[in-house]
């Protein structure tokens, strides 16, 4: 499968990973080489990794961190630094993120801010961070329950795409990296979601292709804006609400913590509500999407009392400006527009839609 340039780094897939990361580690010759796993990748996917890395003589240190978005904390942060610290990092050292978007988010924030920023590399092991969250440079972590509060945008050096990786990824989690695929084919190519939608089940062997446009996708907008400032708030289609429904449903204890694609999966329909009434999305298309989200996502019960407070934490969303709400919606399937406003009326008629 063919390379895809980013601003300043480069996605390989499969075996070129190896052959690649390979190269620049004999070209680059790192002091050390720090590699971030979580409990999980550390069980899974770090013997295969490391059997395939040629470091020659360079010494590897391994870091663990406990595995959840839970764990996306400064105070884990903290630990990884004093670890690196330890080991006698220094900027020639190379940190490679070995895991799913937790990791690829927490350990790019970390090599971006250690010393005033050391190179690190992403492989990611999740379909959401293969297809999202390993791409772009955005990296950082949530503050309490608030969504990536703290961070920095810096890409890494390389980004590794090893899709049998996904071979031991719980099925939950697959479906949760399939949220972020729909997204891409909702704003950005109504064909691209058509064949998601169109497909009888996630299977890995279908995945390969997927996974490749969706990466071109994220990097197509994200290089056309890599700062923000307009096109790339695209990519926060469904993420307004989602954001604020993971972050809800994170800190109640009487609620069963939602995955990050499943979150966003209901933010996406919610918010495909709010494009028929703020934008000229029609309601057959509403229903389309309604349909081709729930063919993957269970539903989940929101009570009018767990919307309140939904609504509640929309004001610490990233986008938001001069203390107003700012969503991205749809004028069509494929046609995304920016810096929308909607009523609080609007938002609670969504969540009636919802769930009925
Ligand atoms: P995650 O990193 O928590 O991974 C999900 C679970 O799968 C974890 O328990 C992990 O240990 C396990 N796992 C990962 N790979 C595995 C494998 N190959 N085999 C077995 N288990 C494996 O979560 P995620 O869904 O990968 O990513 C979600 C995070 O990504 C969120 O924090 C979200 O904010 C972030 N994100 C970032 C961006 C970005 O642009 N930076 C974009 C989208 C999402």
């Amino acid at each position: 499968m063919n390379s895809i340039t980013t601003k300043d780094a480069i996605v390989y897939f499969n075996s070129d990973v190896y052959t690649e990361l390979n190269t620049y580690i004999k070209t680059t010759e790192p002091s050390k080489i720090f590699v971030l796993v979580d409990t999980n990748t550390h069980d899974y996917c770090l013997p295969k990794f490391l059997e395939r890395l040629e470091s020659g003589d360079i010494v590897i240190e391994v870091m663990e961190m406990p595995n959840g978005e839970e764990h996306k904390t400064i105070d884990i942060c903290k630990g990884v630094w004093e670890a690196l610290s330890e080991y006698n990092a220094d900027r020639k050292s190379l940190l490679i993120n070995l895991g799913g978007g937790v990791v690829t988010d927490l350990g790019g924030f970390v090599a971006s801010t250690y010393m005033r920023g050391i190179p690190y590399i992403n492989i990611p092991t999740s379909l959401l961070a293969m297809v999202d969250a390993s791409v772009g440079g955005k990296t950082g972590v949530d503050l309490g329950v608030l969504k990536n509060q703290v961070g920095v945008i810096t890409e890494g050096k390389m980004v590794g795409i090893d899709t049998s990786f996904l071979d031991t990824l719980p099925q939950n989690e697959m479906v949760s990296g399939f949220a972020e695929m729909l997204k891409h084919g909702l704003i950005y190519d109504e064909k691209y979601w058509n064949t998601l939608t169109h497909l009888e089940k996630l299977d890995i062997s279908d995945l390969d292709n997927l996974i490749h446009q969706s990466v071109i996708i994220k990097n197509d907008v994200v290089t056309s804006d890599p700062t923000e400032q307009g096109l790339r708030k695209i990519l926060n289609f469904g993420h307004t609400l989602g954001h604020a429904i993971e972050s809800y449903f994170l800190e109640n204890d009487e609620k069963t913590t939602l995955l990050h694609g499943e979150a966003i999966a209901i933010g996406m329909i919610l918010e495909a509500y709010l494009a028929t009434k703020v934008c000229d999305l029609s309601d057959n298309e509403l229903e389309i999407i309604n349909e081709g989200i729930l063919k993957t996502f269970s539903k989940v019960e929101i009570t009018k009392t767990d919307q309140l407070q939904i609504v509640e934490l929309l004001k610490y969303d990233k986008k938001n400006s001069h203390g107003v709400v700012k969503f991205v919606l749809l004028e069509a399937i494929g046609q995304p527009k920016i810096d929308c406003v909607a009523t609080n009326k609007q938002i609670s008629e969504a969540f009636d839609y919802y769930n009925n």
